[in-house]
């Protein structure tokens, strides 16, 4: 038998978590859920709490509720337009109509289109639990700890995932935002593989970089290091760098073959990308 709550605030949800733990699975808008036909002798559902809706953007983060769908967020200005473009070739507008973010980051696929962005903008999902007491806290964790492997997060059995939040500082100001994937058609398409790039150019020097490379790796790759070697180049320097950085790109890189791709096709695309980004 499962038993099924739609609870009527965050607490409440909290409270039935708290108690139930494993037990409880968490619907958001089930799009991932449903067709894997998974299921749990508790239902936790939380599309329609009216708290874990919302986006605010208060001092210098953007908060985007739990519940809150693609196609809201898709109409959202708000939200930054390289994210906005990422959920945008998500599946079809039936699934957008239901699908969320905090969805996709908990199921943590590979292919999980919004993730690279979501690297490339620092972005840290807020969990939330009730103590003993009966009080709420919550911490706040940076996605690439948050998300530890293929479906595989970092989420403790009485916690739920409250929010992402997004620094502003992170997209404001930018040169240069770009997100793209590459799939077997334009909708309802599985990834074959995806790139988000960020870059901020001031007086000729690259001042700011962020590049994050989708399905091509058990987690999302980005690496800080190679970021920072970029980072105070002129223009001219990177152009003279560019194949250098590209062969180190290529050694992070680790693709599989698979039925919807090879490993050396979702290598050499992600280079490309990668070039076309960096010609700035
Ligand atoms: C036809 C079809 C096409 C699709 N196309 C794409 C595509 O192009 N790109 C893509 O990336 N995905 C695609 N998906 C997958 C899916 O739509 C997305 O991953 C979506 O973001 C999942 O969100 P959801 O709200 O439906 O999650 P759900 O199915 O409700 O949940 C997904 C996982 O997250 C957990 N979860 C949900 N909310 C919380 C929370 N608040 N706290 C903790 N855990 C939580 C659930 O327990 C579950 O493990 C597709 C799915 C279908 C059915």
């Amino acid at each position: 038998m499962v038993t099924a709550y739609m609870p009527a605030s965050v607490t409440e949800a909290l409270t039935i978590k708290k108690k139930e733990r494993e037990r409880a699975l968490l619907v958001a808008g089930g799009t991932d859920i449903m067709p894997a036909g998974q299921t749990a002798p508790v239902m936790i559902y939380l599309q329609g709490l009216h708290d874990l809706s919302n986006v605010t953007k208060s001092g210098a983060v953007l908060r985007i509720g739990a519940s809150c769908t693609y196609t809201q967020l898709i109409h959202d200005e708000r939200v930054p337009q390289v994210l906005r473009d990422a959920m945008h070739s998500i599946a079809a507008p039936a699934i957008r109509n239901a699908g969320t973010l905090v969805g996709n980051i908990c199921r943590a696929s590979p292919a999980g289109d919004t993730l690279p962005v979501l690297y490339a903008l620092e972005a840290a999902v807020v969990a939330g639990h009730l103590t003993d007491a009966g009080v709420m806290d919550k911490r706040r964790i940076d996605i690439d700890d948050f998300i530890q492997g293929n479906r595989r997060i970092a989420l403790a059995p009485d916690e739920i995932v409250l929010a992402v939040e997004i620094p502003c500082r992170s997209y404001e100001n930018m040169t240069k935002m770009q997100s793209c994937k590459v799939g077997g058609r334009k909708a309802q398409a599985i990834a074959k593989l995806s790139f988000a790039g960020i870059c901020r150019v001031e007086d000729n020097v690259l001042c700011e970089i962020r590049l994050a490379f989708g399905a091509v790796g058990l987690t999302v790759v980005r690496s800080r290091e190679l970021e920072a070697k970029m980072r105070g180049l002129t223009l001219t320097e990177l152009a003279a760098k560019k194949n250098e950085i590209l062969k180190e790109y290529a050694a992070l890189l680790q693709p599989i073959d698979d039925q919807r791709s090879t490993a050396a096709y979702r290598r050499q695309v992600c280079l490309n990308l990668l070039e076309d980004f960096l010609t700035l």
